[in-house]
């Protein structure tokens, strides 16, 4: 391990808020390695931003909203993750053996969720999922729970309907043109409208339901029926709180969802994988999210 502290940063704009440095100043303090970690605002293009990082010797950055598509374009190479999202949320420097430098472009998102719903015992096998959202995020995590989560099926409902057909589209059609990157399972895009109108049953339902909306960040629910929510076994919301419920999962709860969870574990999960593509080490999800909990408790 070097002495000199690695230095990284995360883009965005905003940024203030970011809770990046504070995870992997304590992964960094677990390992007893040094780093230094920034919060860089990204005022014009984020090419301009990363290529300062990097001059002045970064190993590597995070990037979060508006700039994963942007640094999409901006990497040499890109894991198969970030191709299927089309979206980058790290990036590492890669020095190859003839002197010359390039970047890598990963997406961690859709993992970080795949592991936070394993630690929480989600039953994704075999299960029908319903994403509400369209957004970035959905992007990241439709490819990794019709992959990894190997489910009967998944809806992903928008209020813009448009979106949602455009992940599902181009997520099938790289699945037909990668099938050993991406297994082909049944997917549907749907408005709210259109979900209303349906009946829901036994054998009409979701298992689990993942609110990929950025409505609880407003303290608000999306337009979906409750019948959806009392048939569900499982209800996670990406947005995070310091108490780790939401609108949403407290909406769940009420309609009888003991297993609703918000998104800090998600959080942590992406950035232990973008610490570990940088340092080679996976940090421990459990005691960081404990502490980061703890963090955004005392802030309030
Ligand atoms: P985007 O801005 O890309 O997408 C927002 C989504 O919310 C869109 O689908 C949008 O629909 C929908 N939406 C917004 N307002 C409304 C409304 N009034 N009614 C119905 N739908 C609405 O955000 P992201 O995808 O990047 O993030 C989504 C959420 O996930 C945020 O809360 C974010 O904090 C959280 N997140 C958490 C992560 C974690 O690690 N825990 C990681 C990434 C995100 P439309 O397309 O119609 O506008």
């Amino acid at each position: 391990m070097s002495d000199s502290p690695a230095l990284l940063a995360v883009f965005g704009n905003p940024i203030a808020h970011s809770l990046s440095p504070l995870i992997h100043e304590f992964f960094a303090k677990q390992e007893g390695r040094q780093i230094i970690y920034e919060k860089r605002l990204v005022a014009g293009e984020f090419a301009t931003s990363a290529a300062e990082l990097f001059a002045h010797g970064g190993i590597g950055c995070n990037i979060t909203v508006p700039c994963k598509v942007a640094a999409f374009h901006w990497v040499q190479e890109k894991t198969e993750r970030a191709l299927i999202a089309q979206a980058v949320n790290t990036i590492k420097k890669v020095q190859k053996e003839d002197g010359s430098v390039h970047y890598l472009g990963d997406n961690t998102d859709g993992l970080g969720l795949f592991t936070d719903l394993q630690r929480l015992n989600c039953p994704l096998n075999n299960a029908r999922v319903l994403v509400l959202g369209a957004g970035g995020a959905t992007r990241g995590i439709v490819p990794v729970l019709l992959h990894l989560g190997q489910v009967q099926d998944l809806t992903i409902v928008n209020r813009t309907v448009s979106k949602a057909e455009e992940i599902m589209i181009y997520t099938q059609q790289f699945a037909m043109a990668h099938p050993d990157a991406l297994t082909i399972r049944p997917i549907e895009a749907h408005d709210y409208a259109s979900l209303e109108v349906q009946e829901v049953n036994e054998n009409n339902h979701y298992d689990v339901i993942i609110n990929a909306t950025s409505l609880s960040m407003r303290g608000e629910l999306p337009a979906l029926k409750d019948d959806y929510f009392r048939h569900a076994k499982f209800a996670y919301d990406l947005f995070y709180t310091p108490q780790g419920q939401t609108v949403f999962t407290e909406h769940a709860r009420q309609l009888g969802i003991d297993a609703s969870f918000d998104g800090l574990g998600m959080l942590v999960g992406q950035a232990a994988l973008a610490y570990e593509l940088w340092f080679g080490v996976r940090p421990e999800l459990a005691p960081t999210i404990e502490y980061m909990r703890k963090v955004l408790a005392e802030r309030v």
